[in-house]
């Protein structure tokens, strides 16, 4: 992987080659999704891939839909996919395309195929063409209807066309090879009768074109130069290959198979997504658990965080699967500069300065980015009683504890220092109340040159502070046990989202959706574009701060 962001990846090398030997004299990708669910982290690693090679060569890429399926296809995901393209950065211009325009086009390549004695009409049942298509170790049997003559076939065909047959009655295959290794090319159905509404082009076809005959026509109209898909396609290259090659296109479209993107211990599988919208265990394909395209953008991901990703994934053959946490590296470096370091208290307990004026309040400098001066910086309340995170106080520390504690003196981050004199528990032993005194001396900026001390710790002053929801995530998979069950279930994390009250800096209340904040120690935060209302935003955690992924030494 080290190697593979300065050098170039193999597909670079194939187009290299193709450009120096004149196979082709321009690139053009396309990205070719069927519109039958959200696209996820998988599918930008094929857009990014696609987009970034048209890039890189001063070439074109195309929006394809691939509707040739009426099945599955639905309108809504149309929206969603453009949607998501075009937030990713990857630009078609005006090159929006939909594989059911084509029919007609396909239909005449099919005819084709026909007069060159290459495809024909066949009657088996599907099982029977089954049967008959043989196994890996035997040759398939030639149907007895592999002989019919050009004319008949065209008739057929026709008829086939204009609503003659039911439903699997009769299909149009390719005249290739029942004995050949490759099943695939064990004449193959190019064509099958289904009477369907189609999303696009209505009741007008009851014959719809095979994904392997239509996918080659589709990239060789558009003038697609290399053709990037999954590797699960490299079976269906000869078939591809054969495909451009009988219908003697002058440019012919080249496929290049790479490896799939995986997360380990990722669900993006739509079947098993769908599922969990169905029960309600997640609030919609995009909700923040996901790695939908439109989850991590309501989770608060960014477009360059994702490029990122998939660059430092690099491009290869070998199926491999990936760690989420190099995700999470990729969006916190992303953030880093960009965003201000805000102070938020998600448990809170309060503290009180006995010896600071009962009735003052000041405003406080802060600087928005420790690294970044450019963002500025802001005033925050102080005041007699703020609010800490519980867990910066302890009665009892442990060794190497520079947090508060009885006798103990820290720096309020961004204000004074603060000794704790004393503190109060309710009847269950729970802390309510630190009390502490503060040092005018040692003011932040001040120029304080006196004692150090060891811990520094966030606050918000607790008149002041507004409080907002804060939405808590782990994987949605319990990841000590794996992702699926025994009878195939997914193994559920029941603690996958935890939701808490904070106290935070007054300004936050102000934030609009999409807008994303450091909390001081507690991570990346951005506002839920979906439940969030005018000064009641709801902030989900993109990412903690700690980080378990190291980047690889180059
Ligand atoms: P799924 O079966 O997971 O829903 P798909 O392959 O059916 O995905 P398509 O809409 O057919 O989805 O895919 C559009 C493009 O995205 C194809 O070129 C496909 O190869 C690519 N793609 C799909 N999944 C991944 C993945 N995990 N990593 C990289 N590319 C992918
Ligand atoms: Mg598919």
């Amino acid at each position: 992987m080290e190697n593979e962001t300065v050098s170039r990846n193999f597909i670079e090398n194939i187009i290299d080659k193709d450009l120096a030997e004149g196979v082709y004299d321009c690139v053009h990708t396309r990205f070719p999704p069927e519109p039958n669910g959200y696209l996820h982290i998988g599918h930008a690693k094929s857009i990014l891939l696609n987009y970034g090679l048209a890039q890189k060569y001063n070439g074109k890429f195309n929006m394809r839909f691939d509707d040739t399926n009426p099945t599955k296809e639905k309108e809504e995901f149309v929206e969603s996919i453009k949607e998501d393209i075009q937030w990713l950065g990857a630009d078609w211009e005006d090159r929006l395309y939909f594989a059911s325009d084509y029919f007609q086009q396909m239909y005449e390549a099919a005819l084709k195929l026909i007069d060159k004695g290459k495809a024909y009409v066949c009657d088996l049942s599907s099982e029977e063409i089954r049967e008959y298509r043989g196994t890996l170790k035997e040759p398939g049997k030639e149907s007895p209807f592999r002989n019919r003559s050009v004319e008949e076939n065209r008739k057929l065909f026709q008829e086939m066309k204009e609503g003659k047959y039911q439903d699997g009655e009769k299909v149009l295959r390719a005249k290739i090879d029942m004995a050949s290794p490759n099943m695939n090319m064990r004449d193959p159905v190019i064509y099958r009768v289904a009477h369907m509404e189609h999303h696009r082009t209505g009741d007008q076809w009851c014959i719809y074109p095979m994904y392997d005959f239509a996918h080659p026509i589709e990239d060789a109209i558009e003038g697609i130069t290399h053709s990037i898909c999954t590797l699960e396609f490299e079976d269906h290259r000869p078939l591809y290959d054969w495909v451009v090659q009988e219908l003697e296109y002058p440019v012919p479209p080249k496929q290049i198979e790479f490896a799939k993107l995986y997360l380990t211990n990722v669900v993006t599988g739509k079947r098993y997504i769908k599922k969990l919208v169905e029960e309600g265990i997640v609030d919609g394909w995009d909700d923040p658990r996901l790695v939908s395209i439109a989850a991590l953008r309501r989770r608060g991901f960014t477009p360059e965080s994702i490029k990122m990703f998939v660059d430092l994934c690099g491009v290869s053959k070998a199926n491999s699967s990936v760690d989420y946490a190099m995700l999470e590296y990729c969006i916190r470096e992303d953030l880093k500069l960009k965003r201000p370091r805000m102070m938020a208290v998600l448990d809170p307990v309060k503290l009180i300065i006995d010896n600071y004026p009962e009735d003052q309040i000041e405003y406080l400098d802060a600087p928005n980015n420790l690294e970044n001066e450019e963002l500025g910086s802001r005033k925050i309340p102080f005041g007699r009683e703020l609010y800490i995170e519980r867990d910066d106080f302890m009665e009892n520390p442990p060794k190497k504890y520079f947090r508060l504690f009885p006798g103990n003196e820290v720096r309020l981050m961004n204000a004074y220092f603060v000794k704790c004199e004393s503190f109060v528990k309710d009847e269950n032993g729970v802390v309510t109340e630190i009390h502490c005194t503060y040092d005018p001396e040692t003011k932040c900026g001040s120029g304080f040159t006196g004692r150090k001390v060891k811990g520094t710790i966030h606050w918000v002053p607790a008149q002041e502070a507004k409080q907002v929801k804060v939405r808590l995530y782990e994987n949605i998979i319990d990841e000590e046990k794996g992702v699926y069950n025994e009878d195939g279930s997914l193994n559920l994390n029941p603690n996958s989202l935890k939701e808490v009250t904070a106290y935070v800096e007054p300004m936050l209340a102000e934030a609009k959706a999409f807008e994303s904040f450091q909390f001081v120690r507690n991570g990346y935060f951005c506002v839920d574009f979906r439940d969030s209302e005018e000064n009641a935003p709801v902030f989900n955690r993109i990412v903690s701060l700690k980080s378990s992924f190291k980047l690889p030494k180059k």
